[in-house]
């Protein structure tokens, strides 16, 4: 059943337009694009389906958020903090979705295990968002699994195992609280950083003999705003240049994916390199471009569609 919903999907890719309301004293200010109507407004639009469900039948599915800071990519990722069922992000709905269909799966001989794990790349070095404090220990680099294998993994960084889409909920409210001991700390290094959760579903078909392994990725990048060169000076131009080579280099890959191209530059940035195995081959992928209603973020909403017509 699931492979058939599967095959259903058209392409690899989807990529959504996101446009977020105006807040309540930006409506004070000035006009927008409110008086239009965008489906994707409200978070309960974000019907899940076939794409998360794919994580469970060998797919791997990765899900971005791109846009400027600002226009919406944590709250699509992650929700309000007063979160209720219609406002989730997607990071809770799709591991909520992803469980409940493996408890479905259940009956016909399905078993599966769950591992979560949740880091920040920031001027391209790996943190652990699921540690305390920033442990001055060893770097987190990216290896492979075994000289054999292709499969790549971060040794140090934690990998947690799950049972329930609670134990996961508890991961995300620790990311997110050591993310904002850093926001003070180093005065708001999120919107200059990517965010990625990831979920590694491995399953087993013991009476079939079948055995699946995927990776559902969600990835809220860092703000795709353009940063003037000239007035930046030392980290923060580090930071800049750190954020135009992985934004620019996740365009190429996926344009190289999809034109079905010999050589995918994956090693341009950690970024890409971390999703090499899921990005491609059997994978799903989905985009969210977020864009400001803001009148005065014209150039940048107009970047961001640029890019999101150069990917789908
Ligand atoms: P970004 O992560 O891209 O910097 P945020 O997700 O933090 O942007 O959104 C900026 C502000 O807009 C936040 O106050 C957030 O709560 C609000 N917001 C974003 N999208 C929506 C939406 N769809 N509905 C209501 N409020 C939203
Ligand atoms: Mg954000």
């Amino acid at each position: 059943r699931l492979h058939n919903l599967v095959q259903e999907l058209k392409g690899n890719i989807r990529v959504f337009c996101r446009v977020r309301p105006l807040l309540a004293w930006e409506k004070e200010r000035q006009t927008g694009l409110e008086h239009l109507h965008f489906p994707l407004q409200d978070n309960k639009a974000l019907v899940l389906s076939k794409v998360e469900e794919s994580a469970l039948d060998g797919y791997h599915v990765c899900i971005f958020a791109y846009g400027q800071t600002g226009s919406g990519k944590t709250y699509t990722m992650e929700g309000p903090d007063d979160m209720s069922p219609e406002t989730m992000g997607m990071i809770p709905r799709a591991v909520q979705q992803v469980f409940q269909g493996a408890r479905e799966l259940e009956p016909k001989g399905w078993q599966y295990h769950f591992t979560a794990n949740f880091l920040e790349i920031y001027n391209e070095s790996l943190r652990d968002l699921l540690v305390g404090r920033p442990e001055r220990g060893a770097e987190l680099e990216i290896k492979r699994v075994s000289q054999s294998s292709e499969e790549l993994h971060v040794p140090n960084l934690r990998y947690m195992p799950v049972d329930s889409e609670d134990e996961v909920l508890k991961l995300l409210q620790t990311a997110k609280a050591n993310r904002s001991v850093a926001k003070t700390a180093l005065n708001d290094r999120s919107s200059r950083s990517h965010s990625l959760f990831q979920l590694r579903i491995e399953g087993w078909n013991r009476s079939r003999d079948l055995h699946s392994v995927s990776v559902l990725s969600l990835v809220d990048l860092a703000g795709s705003e353009r940063l003037d060169k000239s007035f930046s000076k030392g980290e923060r131009l580090r930071e800049t240049q750190a954020i135009n080579t992985s934004l620019s280099t996740l365009g190429l890959v996926i344009m190289a994916l999809s034109n079905k191209e010999p050589h995918i530059p994956y090693r341009n940035s950690k970024l890409t390199y971390l999703l090499q195995n899921s990005l491609g081959g059997n994978s799903k992928m989905l985009m969210f471009v977020n864009i400001s209603p803001l009148e005065e973020n014209l150039s940048e909403s107009l970047n961001s569609l640029r890019f999101a017509s150069k990917v789908s």
